[in-house]
């Protein structure tokens, strides 16, 4: 239980919110002006002008990790590419992961589809209608699953996504490691969002967070300041806690980049597993190699790419063959190889990275 107490209170400067520092937060004030706050001032994005389960379960799934500005053109190919689930489950994966290519996260794409095929062979083609059901999905989380459940039907089904954690944490002042915060956030959300509208709320906490309750609060802009109890203790900027993240390592690698005369360059599939699995790029070896590795007498050192990942940083050093269109060797674990023009790769999955390490061998793809 949070304390009301006035005590840890610092000193600082009042503003006019400060005064109801002891009243809050009150879970149907909190209710009543985000629900006014976002009918007012709601976004109009695609996914918000429809009703179709699939379309909005698609919108959250590109939106995680994922800017707004950068998901739209992303969102309206894919639904022409791809209308329904029945259209998505019957796609071979090299479709679907050409229409997600440059999107990252490419596990996100798996997962749909791995999820749309569930939904073909268990359910039709139909998104089940309640969150307990859809969290039974493969690749629907808890988020996605009240997402979906809220928004597309009705359910009063809780959510909490990194914005919202940021926004639960505030509210109600938890002061808490990661983990105790988020579980917290998940026992508030549960139940703030039953009453009327649970889609428009959950998506009212969600645009509270992506536009002013950012990580640099915009308090005198917040519809809920008067029940925001960090602010009334002077604590908007320092919760939550700061997760501690483990120091990123660096992993090297070396990718061997050949052209024929008519543009095709030797791609390599990656396996199923693993951060680019199903994804095509130049053949790599761990290690900072020469041509030999690749079976290849000589190469040019075209220069380096650094590709950040969530859990390593990947230091990759650039080859060019020399040897006109001699095939280089490729490593076992890719699934398979071929020659592929610039113009087929918008049918494969081809990774930020392997377009970076294309370039950076002089290759415009
Ligand atoms: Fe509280 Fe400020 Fe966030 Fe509003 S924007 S919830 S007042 S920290």
């Amino acid at each position: 239980m949070v304390s009301t107490s006035s005590r840890a209170r610092p000193k600082k400067k009042s503003t006019p919110h400060r005064k109801h520092a002891h009243d809050v937060p009150d879970p149907q004030g909190i209710r009543r002006l985000l629900l006014a706050w976002y009918r007012k001032v709601r976004r109009d994005l695609p996914w918000r002008r429809t009703q179709d389960p699939y379309a909005i379960w698609l919108s959250e799934v590109m939106l995680q990790q994922t800017r707004v500005e950068t998901v739209i053109p992303y969102y309206a190919r894919f639904l022409e590419a791809f209308p329904t689930v029945l259209a998505l489950a019957e796609a071979p994966l090299d479709r679907v992961l050409g229409a997600w290519s440059g999107l990252g996260y490419y596990r996100r794409a798996r997962m749909l589809h791995e999820g749309a095929q569930e939904l073909a062979r268990s359910y039709a083609g139909e998104l089940p209608r309640t969150s307990a059901a859809l969290r039974g999905i493969r690749g629907i989380g808890p988020y996605t699953a009240g997402a979906v459940a809220s928004i597309a039907f009705g359910e009063a089904a809780a959510l909490v996504d990194g914005n919202v954690h940021r926004v639960l944490a505030r509210l109600y002042a938890i002061d808490e490691d990661d983990a105790k915060t988020r579980k917290r956030a998940w026992e508030i959300a549960e139940q703030l969002v039953k009453g009327e509208a649970p889609g428009d709320f959950n998506q009212a906490l969600m645009e509270l967070g992506a536009t002013v309750c950012t990580p640099r609060p915009k308090c005198d802009e917040c519809p809920v300041a008067s029940q925001c109890r960090a602010l009334a203790e002077g604590r908007e900027t320092s919760l939550p806690r700061p997760k501690k993240r483990p120091e990123v390592p660096t992993l090297e690698r070396t990718a061997m980049v050949v052209e024929r005369p008519d543009r095709a360059v030797l791609l390599a599939r990656c396996g199923p597993e693993g951060r680019f699995a199903g994804l095509w790029e130049p053949p790599m070896v761990d290690g900072a190699v020469g041509a030999k590795a690749f079976g290849l007498g000589s190469a040019v050192a075209a220069g380096e790419v650094v590709h950040v990942l969530t859990h390593r940083r990947l230091q990759v050093h650039v080859l060019r063959g020399s040897e006109g269109a001699k095939a280089p060797k490729v490593a076992p674990e890719y699934a398979e190889h071929r020659w592929v023009l610039p113009a087929d790769a918008k049918d494969i999955g081809v990774s930020t990275l392997c377009r970076k390490v294309l370039r950076k061998a002089g290759l415009a793809w």
